[in-house]
């Protein structure tokens, strides 16, 4: 199959609009990372955004509406729901809400919840309410690599398996969505985004963090969030994260660095002029720079072929959640705090 890349304008949005109404699937940018979507109502097309991305069957999709009025007739609608999403969308917080019978199985991976979002990017948004449907979109990328932040990260693991892509330049937050269950007594997050769980206490009185969000499943550990089973956004190489003050961090770099072979540094850019001639790149000054550009990082880490990444992170709390969160399972939780 043909992949069409073209920038986002009026009339590849039409034809996007088209493809997805005609049950097929399209990736799009939204402020997080681009998605995948297709018709979330639509068995078929909703299999084929998993057999693109090869994405296992028990790894359920979230599903994107244009704005909350199009969510009744999907899911429940709690007074708690509509407080945050007065607060928070369009924008980058997930839901988890009891389903109706109107979502198939296949959508949600056979659970009783449907995770919805309304996303903030002109494009997401022209898009969704150009085809009138609720789009089922996980991130872009084949199963198991770094989201796609642009639109030729989605073009080198999506051409040939769909027929469009919408360019609409870097996404603007680099992780995806937090996701916040509010299926139980107190709203949780079993995903750390860009919205944080303080933010989210502030509207709904009182938010948890699920414990295993900063580390790996315990043998026989049931998931909060199926995605959490499986393995997320590696590079190639192996990486260490190392986490503390700049004091603590930067020697300790050079030191790994220099006794690997073939390695590479991810720090933060008022570090770098501290690193020589050492190869590194810049994760920006904030976790929030951070996250807009680690996938992005991974990706260009891979193309280069080195074996072992050494990357800068922030302590794992508040805004440096998100992350910190893929930076873990990045370096299959290999993170050393130096205190
Ligand atoms: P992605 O689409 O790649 O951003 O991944 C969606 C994330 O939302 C995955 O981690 C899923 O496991 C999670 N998710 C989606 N729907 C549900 C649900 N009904 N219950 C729990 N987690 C969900
Ligand atoms: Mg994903």
């Amino acid at each position: 199959m043909e992949t069409l890349c073209l920038p986002a304008d009026r009339e590849s949005l039409a034809l996007a609009a088209d493809l997805l109404k005609a049950g097929r699937v399209v990736a799009f940018p939204t402020e997080t990372v681009y998605g995948l979507g297709a018709n979330a109502l639509d068995d078929g097309a909703v299999r084929a955004i998993f057999a693109a991305k090869e994405r296992p069957a028990d790894n359920p999709l979230i599903v994107h509406v244009a704005s909350p009025g199009q969510l009744p007739p999907l899911c429940h609608v709690t007074q708690e729901a509509l407080k945050l999403m007065e607060a928070f969308w369009p924008g980058p917080l997930t839901l988890l809400l009891t389903k109706t019978e109107r979502v198939p199985d296949v959508t949600t991976a056979g659970l009783p919840s449907v995770a919805v979002r309304c996303p903030s990017h002109p494009v997401a948004n022209a898009l969704l309410s150009a085809c009138g449907l609720p789009i089922a979109a996980p991130s872009a990328n084949r199963s198991g690599r770094p989201s796609p932040t642009t639109a030729a990260h989605v073009y080198e693991d999506m051409r040939g398996r769909i027929p469009l892509i919408l360019d609409g330049g870097a996404c603007s937050v680099g992780v995806e969505s937090t996701v916040l269950d509010l299926t139980g007594k107190i709203p949780c997050v079993l995903r750390p985004g860009a919205v944080t769980a303080e933010e989210i206490a502030r509207v709904a009185g009182q938010c948890s963090v699920a414990s295993s969000v900063m580390r790996p499943l315990r043998e026989g550990e049931a998931a909060p969030s199926p995605g959490m089973r499986h393995r997320h956004y590696a590079p190639k190489a192996k990486m260490t994260v190392l986490v503390g003050s700049d004091s603590r961090v930067i020697p300790d770099l050079i030191a790994r660095y220099d006794a690997a072979k073939n390695a590479v540094i991810l720090a933060h850019e008022s570090a770098l002029p501290l690193l020589g001639d050492r190869r590194a790149y810049s994760l920006g000054d904030t976790p929030e720079d951070g996250a807009r550009l680690l996938f992005r990082r991974l990706r260009e880490m891979d193309a280069l072929g080195c074996e072992y990444i050494l990357a800068q992170g922030w302590k794992a709390e508040g805004s440096a959640l998100a992350v910190m969160n893929r930076m873990a399972r990045a370096a299959a939780f290999d993170i050393i705090t130096l205190e």
